[in-house]
């Protein structure tokens, strides 16, 4: 903790400083680029990995970057997808899954079902088709197994993003556009798979 508080005291003084008017400004209100889902992983870091400023991304973040279909869980994804959306009128939405991610290895795996894990389980079966797609693809091994559930896992959570009459409006009148992206920690390369491409020249 004490490393974190240091942290704080170092952002005052340096950071935030030598930026003051412009992290004064960001007070007057968010216009953010794009809704960014990725997973609560410590070694993803969007901004980072996007080289963006405060205001540019709104992010949700949660274990294996996983959003509900519409009404199946009530809770803080549905509520932030409706904001992004509805409120700030974000005409971007990235999912962006990543290498070593695990709670698609969880998933996989199987050790979700012990009963220190039961939220953690029921939390990942939202995640269950991409692991059933990925075993019908027959990978060679288990390292590909892993890659190409992180990627279809990306995919089956933008489906269920469309679910949301929202995001579903938005796309009709062509003012939103989804994507998929694999980030690759080893490498420092993001894949970008998935693309409808209507807005890209606003990114
Ligand atoms: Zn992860």
């Amino acid at each position: 903790m004490e490393r974190l508080l240091k942290g704080m005291q170092r952002f005052k003084d340096t950071v935030f400083h030598e930026k003051q008017s412009f992290f004064q400004s960001l007070s007057e209100g968010q216009n953010p680029r794009a809704l960014f889902i990725t997973c609560s992983d410590s070694r993803v870091v969007p901004t980072l990995i996007t080289q963006t400023e405060p205001g540019e991304l709104f992010v949700l973040r949660n274990a294996g970057n996983i959003i509900p279909p519409y009404l199946a869980s009530n809770g803080g994804e549905e509520a932030t997808i409706e904001y992004a959306i509805g409120v700030l009128h974000v005409k971007h939405i990235i999912v962006c899954g990543h290498s070593s991610c695990g709670a698609i290895d969880h998933l996989l795996s199987g050790e979700v079902d012990h009963s220190d894990n039961h939220i953690v389980s029921q939390w990942l079966a939202y995640a269950e088709s991409a692991k059933q797609i990925t075993e019908a693809l027959e990978p060679d091994n288990n390292e590909q197994r892993l890659e190409l559930t992180i990627r279809n896992n990306v995919r089956m959570q933008l489906k269920h993003i469309e679910t949301y009459p929202c995001v579903a409006k938005a796309i009709a009148k062509k003012e939103l556009d989804l994507h998929g992206w694999y980030y690759c920690m080893e490498t420092g390369d993001i894949d970008v798979f998935i693309n409808t491409s209507v807005n890209t020249a606003t990114a």
